[in-house]
């Protein structure tokens, strides 16, 4: 994989690690300013879904911020590059980046939130009032986490990168399969390798989708 090779890592690392290419989001809605006053992009269907969750947390005391929403495939190659270019090792940027093409974000659908007096994609998300809001309610807004504790892929927990799924057909049903299947339908349709098979688990009664970051 050139990008792969771009950045130094092996060519098959990405099928070595079980990521799953993410097309880019063909359709984008603008979904307000991320923490850092920066435009946010999302799928229209995740941002309508991203603007009810956060209201109904305010109501419940609770504030959730976006760190970050939509990738470009570009974005992901210079997020990486800033990174090696400070000497950050490429093994250590992989742990919580992916390669380009590789990233959930690029698909509009994924999140990654936060909470005031915490920073960016910090493991003590998983200690805050905000999480807690948001493994009891952010289900019924679509949203799953993708890497919850002992996930399928062997990624670290990240109590903050969420994923618009869509909402369950009803309440109590453990699947959501429309993800999955919409993502592995619009690789098929621009002519790319099937997909492998998603792997699921349930957390805390949440509907978990994994996927690649
Ligand atoms: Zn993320």
């Amino acid at each position: 994989m050139r990008a792969a090779a771009n950045l130094g890592a092996p060519r098959d690392y990405a099928q070595s690690h079980q990521w799953t290419l993410q097309p880019e989001a063909p359709v984008l809605a603008n979904a307000g300013t991320d923490v850092y006053g920066r435009g946010l992009r999302l799928a229209p269907k995740a941002a309508d879904a991203l603007h009810a969750m956060v209201a109904a947390a305010a109501r419940d005391g609770v504030t959730v911020q976006v760190v970050s929403g939509f990738r470009s495939f570009g974005y992901q190659r210079r997020l990486l590059h800033r990174k090696l270019d400070r000497g950050v090792p490429l093994a250590a940027v992989l742990e919580v980046n992916a390669l380009p093409g590789f990233s959930e974000h690029h698909s509009g659908c994924a999140l990654d939130l936060t909470t005031p007096g915490l920073p960016a994609t910090d493991a003590a998300f998983a200690t805050t009032p905000a999480f807690a809001w948001l493994l009891a309610h952010a289900r019924r807004f679509g949203f799953a986490l993708s890497y919850p504790p002992g996930n399928a892929q062997g990624v670290d927990f990240e109590p903050w990168h969420w994923r618009y799924a869509g909402i369950p057909p009803a309440a109590g049903r453990a699947s959501v399969a429309a993800a999955p299947a919409t993502s592995s339908a619009r690789a098929v349709a621009r002519g790319e390798a099937a997909a492998p098979a998603h792997s699921a688990a349930t957390l805390a009664g949440l509907s978990i989708q994994t996927y690649p970051r």
